[in-house]
């Protein structure tokens, strides 16, 4: 899942970005509220954790002109303590959820995993969809009940392939769940990978859409 991390302060956006790549995240992480709302007119995110206090343009600010243009990508914010009124304007601007700082990583993580739920109507924890299952939040694979071993790049695609099953998801949505922009990107990366998946799950599980992309096929229960 590729994620924007806006925030100017040096040390926390280390920290986060190093945390939220544990988590299994690409992150692109940037520092000032005009590249963040450029950023967004050119590329697809997933998710975005936006810091409210930003140099030259206001998070807030972002987070309007992202809804404006009708994104419906989740926003967590980042606020202050002494500031109740940027929460209370960010939600009221289209923000998802937000944390006060300081908080904790487990909780941000967490409140991702829910806003990633929420997003793509499976609400319950874990995904299952025939013989496959998903623990985003303890990074845990099983296949007819085996527990199957994902590094974290085929983790990100299949979850991503599982939270649109059925549907096909074009390959540029794909890599660019993959990959943030510091990572080389060979072109046929994406096929290794999912020779992997297929080879760990079975060819039947992923179709290649000619063209196109992948898709997990319907269940017939
Ligand atoms: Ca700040």
């Amino acid at each position: 899942m590729r994620l924007l991390l806006v925030e100017d302060d040096p040390l926390l956006g280390e920290g986060l970005q190093a945390s939220l790549q544990l988590e299994g995240y690409a992150v692109d992480w940037l520092q000032d509220g005009e590249a963040a709302w450029a950023a967004l007119r050119s590329d697809t995110f997933d998710m975005i954790v936006l810091d409210l206090g930003l140099p030259r343009l206001s998070g807030l600010e972002v987070l309007k002109r992202l809804r404006t243009h009708n994104a419906e990508v989740p926003v967590l914010i980042l606020t202050a303590r002494d500031a109740p009124r940027d929460r209370v304007e960010g939600l009221d601007s289209g923000a998802d959820d937000y944390l006060i700082k300081p908080f904790d990583l487990d909780e941000l993580a967490a409140r991702l995993r829910a806003l990633a739920r929420r997003r793509s109507g499976h609400r319950r924890p874990v995904m299952r969809h025939g013989p496959i299952e998903l623990d985003p939040s303890r990074h845990e694979v099983r296949f007819q009940g085996q527990p199957v071993v994902l590094p974290r790049r085929e983790f990100s695609l299949l979850r991503l392939l599982l939270e649109h099953a059925g549907e096909v998801v074009p390959r540029h949505r794909l890599q660019e769940a993959l990959y943030g922009w510091q990572d080389d990107v060979e072109s046929n990366t994406l096929e290794v990978y999912i020779h992997h998946l297929r080879r760990k799950l079975g060819r039947e599980w992923i179709v290649t859409v000619r063209g196109v992309g992948y898709r997990i096929p319907e269940v017939v229960e």
